[in-house]
């Protein structure tokens, strides 16, 4: 039947890939089984194929949802084939050709729940209290792992949308943040490390009330339309400020390319930055400290949409080490570690080798911290660390930052450590 929606991957994208293979060695995927099914060219050719009328079915869907949408493959492509982009379009036929109560609950989850701060709170809840009694053990074994790897969640958390903070001194920018969806309720640290040190930087820093989940998970399962109807609310609720700034890889990278999901969206687009692109700036130009070594080794996990997607690959590396630490590789290859939005639930085999060869480097690092500045690498991590029982704490590089800055631990050192 081919294609039936207008956001089926572009016919010039798919005919760009000049078919050499050159992505194959960087796929993670590829490398885990050899198989031409399992590579972005061989994902290619399936959609170029059903472009061309084969049937998009369960063999179809199984092909392209083996991809954990990392984007290696863009980094080494001669031909430049926007790879992520036709991914975007493939899941989204899938979605409208093969509806199925398992879709559409993915479809009310990314599309309504993390919209919904009510819903979410309630979540955030449950999730709290089962915590609170170590329920994680009895959970289903596809979401028990996203759930031993959650930082302590508090029952009630307190949200930044609608502060603003006036910049320490001097304003010369307005800074909005994207509050975003389980950022807000489940990562608040990073936030109060983020609004520190851009009020420091001297950023007068806005989280305007109407802006909502960054549409980024909707997208990359399929969702075109909510992922639209999200990009268009944080363009309005968003504009009027320097710079806009996302503390979630995967956020910030989604929010750099506003252009393609909404029409007015180019403009905002241009504004968006990751937090480690706005401090590490602010650090280069002086307005943020350099402090002395303390000789504390710290382990760096490149998330793929921050390392593939946006290059960005110094910046945290220059922010922790501003913070004094001796700055430990793990990975020069950065290779996925398989949280992957949804993966780690819809691909648990895959997603679980990827966890654990990552695990397995952090432990061979020795480092007693690891930095992550993506919340779905942090919790795939910790889990992964846990079941192989290394005591690591994994944070964001700017909470790593805004403690060594500040001497206070912004969370008093309790809620990143394995539990
Ligand atoms: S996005 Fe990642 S997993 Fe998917 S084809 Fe490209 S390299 Fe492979
Ligand atoms: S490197 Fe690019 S052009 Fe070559 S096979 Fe891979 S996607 Fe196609």
């Amino acid at each position: 039947m081919g294609w039936v929606t207008g956001h089926a991957p572009h016919p010039d994208h798919l005919a760009s890939c000049i078919q050499c293979g050159l992505c194959l060695p960087s796929c993670p995927t590829f490398r885990l089984t050899g198989l031409e099914t399992a590579s972005p060219r061989g994902r290619l050719t399936a959609m170029s194929a059903a472009e061309a009328g084969y049937p998009v079915d369960e063999r179809f869907a199984e092909i392209m949802g083996s991809c954990l949408q990392c984007r290696a493959c863009e980094v080494v492509c001669p031909a430049f084939v926007p790879f992520g982009k036709s991914m975007e379009g493939a899941r989204a036929e899938i979605a409208a050709q093969l509806p199925g109560t398992g879709r559409r609950l993915r479809k009310w989850v990314t599309g309504h729940l993390l919209r919904s701060r009510r819903t979410l709170r309630l979540v955030t809840a449950l999730a709290s209290a089962a915590q609170s009694f170590r329920l994680e053990v009895l959970a289903p074994r596809k979401i028990k792992g996203a759930l031993i790897g959650l930082r302590r969640l508090s029952g009630r958390p307190r949200s930044v949308l609608g502060a603003t903070h006036p910049a320490r001194g001097e304003a010369r920018q307005v800074a909005a943040l994207l509050a975003g969806c389980v950022m807000d309720q489940w990562f608040g640290d990073v936030h109060l490390a983020t609004i520190e040190l851009l009020t420091r930087a001297g950023c007068d820093v806005v989280v305007p009330p109407a802006q909502t989940c960054c549409g980024a998970l909707a997208a990359h399962d399929g969702w075109a339309d909510e992922a639209r109807d999200m990009a268009a609310a944080n363009v309005a609720a968003l504009d009027g400020a320097d710079l806009v700034v996302a503390n979630a890889a995967g956020c910030s990278a989604h929010m750099k390319e506003y252009g393609h999901w909404s029409e007015n969206g180019a403009d905002l687009a241009a504004k968006v930055v990751d937090a480690t692109e706005a401090v590490a700036a602010a650090i280069d130009d002086g307005r943020l400290p350099r402090l002395e070594r303390n000789g504390r080794r710290v382990a760096v996990q490149d998330p793929c949409h921050l390392r593939h997607v946006q290059r960005i690959i110094d910046q945290p590396r220059e922010i922790l080490a501003a913070a004094g630490f001796d700055v430990v590789e793990i990975d020069p290859a950065g290779q996925c570690c398989g949280a992957a939005g949804l993966y780690s639930l819809l691909e648990p085999e895959m997603s679980g080798r990827l966890g654990r060869a990552k695990a397995e480097q952090i432990r061979a690092a020795e480092a007693a911290v690891v930095s992550s500045a993506n919340p779905g690498c942090e919790i795939q991590l910790r889990a992964h660390l846990a079941s192989l029982g290394v005591p690591v704490r994994i944070a964001h590089p700017l909470e790593l930052y805004w403690e060594m800055l500040t001497g206070q631990p912004a969370d008093n050192g309790r809620k990143h450590a394995v539990r």
